[in-house]
């Protein structure tokens, strides 16, 4: 039975917090307190004081004089320290991965499953850390030797989206730390306990190992990241989010020639061919759609299935739907959980009623549930509805369980509609048909970041670089060489004959 007075204080939280940290060292600000509420239960579970001009002075110039210092440490010393953040992360996940649950209202599991990320993250961060490789180039000059490296490039803001409490942060902090970046973090007002929890874990492990304070800082309060766009001091943004919001960060950021990484809002699709192993394309639609209440951005929104099994998925679909279960997420027998709040609600209901002024036909109907066990006003219904793919509904992310379905003939068709919005997250395609599979790969295929086969849209694993086109945004996080995101590129050539030979042999005589 959870206990969640244990968890908090096992996690260091406690009724009021400070909300800004340049580390060990928490920051009494003059800002106001939000209270953070579970989505779960509706109850209160702490409350946070939220930065103010003077506490985010505070962090920036810690943050400045910490990366005069971390910089000079060698990349695998850096690796340890990421390498003892990771086991830190291994005692901390049962209690971490249930708050998420707790606090976000995702399941148990998935909140177990954000804390696993965080750990394999920092794994890979660690063998990272001994491979940040540059290329070395044959110069054209004679007694010339010509190589690139990369250096780090000073404080990385990451601020972050409600859905990924925990993990999107460690994302970027483990790969920037590695790479010799100090990171100030502004997480979503709507989960600040979550990371007041991370700050609290990773303070421990910089103080045992005699760091100073500024590599690791937290500024909650939501005029915090709108201070962190226009701030010169940061030289990469790092930002998940909406669309909406990501269009201000990355033109902000832009203007005074900062870096970004956009990660932001997906519409992702499902293609279900004729060749389809049926059975497991239910598990992976209806998984995608109502898993974290439809809340990932890589979500599935969107079915585009062939016509000729059309009805017979639908039905299956339908039947499925029945058997869900939605209720409290930390119990492991229900499906689906509540929205973050009763904004995502309103969001929600608002989308159900524009969908069916524009000629949507709901096959399952939603609704917002009020019984006994969803006393906080958050828990709704996950709802089907078939549609045309120029709905401006359907063009849009509602962060919310709701499921179109369209129909097709051909793959070219199916490809164009699953290309046809404005995003570029994720996407997928069900056959045992070779030709299909490799079509949709090609690059006549999806236009995602993402293309799958026989595997939903929602999750992925750290190893593969993540992100999206389009209004997704196109930045990468995670593996691959997504580090390369968080350094900056260095071209050196170095003399060593005796004489000065000019590049494309210009001659210069005096
Ligand atoms: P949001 O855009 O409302 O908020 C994201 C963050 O931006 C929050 O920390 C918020 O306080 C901050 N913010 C608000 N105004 C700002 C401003 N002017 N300048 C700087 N920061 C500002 O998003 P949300 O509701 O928290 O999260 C849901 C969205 O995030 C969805 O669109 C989802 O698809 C997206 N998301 C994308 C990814 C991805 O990797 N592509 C991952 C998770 C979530």
């Amino acid at each position: 039975m959870m206990n969640i007075t244990e968890i908090l204080t096992r996690l260091g939280i406690k009724e009021t917090n400070f909300g800004s940290s340049t580390g060990n060292n928490w920051l009494e600000t003059g800002g106001k307190n939000i209270t953070s509420y579970s989505p779960v239960n509706g109850q209160a579970i702490a409350s946070v004081q939220v930065a103010d001009e003077v506490a985010y002075e505070a962090v920036m110039k810690k943050a400045e004089e910490a990366f005069v210092f971390w910089r000079n440490i060698p990349a695998p010393k850096r690796g340890e320290i990421v390498r003892q953040f990771g086991d830190a992360l291994r005692v901390h996940k049962q209690d971490l991965g249930t708050l998420v649950s707790y606090e976000m209202g995702k399941s148990l599991q998935e909140g177990l499953g954000e804390v696993q990320e965080m750990i394999d993250i920092c794994d890979f961060a660690v063998g990272l850390s001994r491979q940040l490789y540059g290329l070395t180039m044959h110069s054209e000059r004679p007694g010339h030797r010509m190589y690139e490296q990369w250096h780090p490039m000073g404080i990385v803001g990451i601020i972050s989206a409600f859905n990924f409490p925990v993990a999107v942060w460690s994302w970027n902090t483990a790969l920037a730390w590695v790479c010799g970046n100090v990171c100030v973090w502004k997480p979503s007002s709507k989960t600040p306990l979550c990371a007041v929890a991370c700050q609290h874990i990773i303070a421990k492990v910089l103080k045992d190992n005699d760091m100073p304070e500024g590599i690791s800082s937290l500024l909650i309060g939501n005029a915090v990241g709108d201070k962190m766009n226009n701030d010169k001091r940061i030289p990469l943004v790092s930002f998940t989010g909406s669309t909406r919001v990501g269009r201000i960060v990355s033109a902000a950021v832009a203007t005074r020639f900062g870096r970004s990484i956009l990660e932001l809002g997906g519409n992702n699709a499902i293609i279900i061919s004729r060749d389809a192993d049926l059975e497991m394309s239910i598990i992976g639609a209806v998984f995608g759609a109502v898993g974290t209440a439809g809340q990932r951005c890589t979500s599935t929104r969107r079915l585009i299935i062939h016509e000729d099994i059309y009805e017979e998925f639908k039905n299956k679909l339908v039947k499925a739907y029945g058997q869900l279960r939605i209720g409290d997420p930390l119990d492991q027998h229900n499906h689906v959980g509540p929205l973050i709040d009763t904004a995502a609600v309103e969001q929600y209901t608002q989308a159900i009623a524009k969908g069916k002024k524009e000629g949507a036909e709901f096959v399952v109907e939603g609704g917002v549930l009020d019984a006994e066990g969803y006393t906080s006003g958050c828990y709704v219904k996950p709802c089907i509805a078939e549609v045309e793919n120029h709905y401006e509904i359907v063009q849009e992310e509602t962060f919310a369980p709701i499921l179109y379905l369209i129909k097709y003939k051909t793959l070219d068709q199916a490809i164009a509609l699953q290309n046809g919005v404005p995003q570029g997250l994720s996407s997928a395609i069900m056959t045992l048909n070779l030709r299909e599979a490799e079509q949709f790969l090609s690059a006549a295929g999806s236009d995602c970041g993402i293309a799958n086969v026989n595997i939903g849209t929602s999750g992925a694993e750290i190893g593969g670089a993540f992100g999206g086109e389009k209004e997704t945004g196109g930045g990468r996080e995670s593996g691959s060489d997504a580090w390369k995101a968080y350094m900056r590129r260095q071209t050196n050539t170095i003399n060593y004959s005796n004489t000065l030979p000019l590049a494309q042999g210009i001659k210069f005589d005096l």
